[in-house]
């Protein structure tokens, strides 16, 4: 799992009477998506509201993923929560905290959704993946806003977590370095291949010993640069 999930199963307020239905496994059909509509939250928070003010057994989704891409997993699969009317008993409920009329879900957020639907996807083959507005009777409803087919694609593509500022920046200086070093290689190595290269006699060396003797030497790449340098010395003390 590449993301960080908080099991908050039993551990959230729930209605004093009401209790969700549960169902099988194999019952389940679709992950929904949905936004929470507000800026911030919690599934604490939710809870609260949906038992208050809707009057509904306990939090309607099955998963909240915070804003910093912290997955909280608030019941089992097997709970038939509310959250998307006729089509709950096969629904999974994922809520991304956010009014995404007016933010964007964060990377880190958008990220864990991905990681979260192909974890449930690796539990539940064949599930399909829906926007809380593509189940009947929802095209009216503002959630979750964001594009629907270009999560799907995101999700049958695996993209890459898209990385923090910072992570970016590493990654950047990183590359850098890498840059920097290859230069340096490149550079040494282009040193080393001119040192070490066989080339024709300088035109100092032409100039001082153009002798018959030297001719054939003079005419062929024969010696390093030292090299010449080193014949021109043994010539001169012969001399
Ligand atoms: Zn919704």
């Amino acid at each position: 799992m590449s993301f960080k999930m908080v099991d908050l199963r039993g551990r959230l307020p729930i209605h004093a009477t009401k209790r969700y239905k549960t169902r099988k496994l194999s019952d389940i059909r679709s992950g929904a998506i949905h936004h929470s509509l507000t800026e911030s939250g919690s599934a604490e928070a939710f809870a609260g509201y949906h038992i208050r003010t809707n009057g509904w057994p306990g939090i309607g989704y099955h998963f909240v993923i915070g804003r910093d891409g912290t997955v909280y997993q608030c019941w089992d699969l097997t709970v038939v929560s509310y959250h998307v009317g006729n089509s709950n008993k096969h629904a999974v409920g994922i809520c991304m905290i956010g009014d995404f009329r007016s933010q964007q879900p964060t990377p880190e957020q958008y990220a864990a959704a991905l990681d979260l639907i192909r974890w449930l996807q690796g539990k539940l083959p064949g599930i399909v993946i829906k926007g809380h507005s593509e189940y009947p009777d929802y095209s009216w409803k503002s959630c979750p806003i964001i594009s629907m087919d270009k999560f799907r694609s995101d999700l049958s593509r695996g993209v890459e977590m898209p990385m923090t500022a910072e992570e970016r920046k590493a990654m950047d200086d990183l590359t850098k370095q890498v840059r920097e070093q290859h230069a340096r290689i490149d550079a040494q190595a282009e040193a080393l291949t001119v040192a070490t290269s066989r080339i024709l006699a300088p035109d100092w060396f032409v100039s001082e010993f153009s002798s018959g003797d030297l001719n054939g030497l003079i005419s062929e790449p024969t010696m390093t640069k030292e090299g010449w340098r080193v014949l021109a010395v043994a010539l001169r003390a012969s001399k």
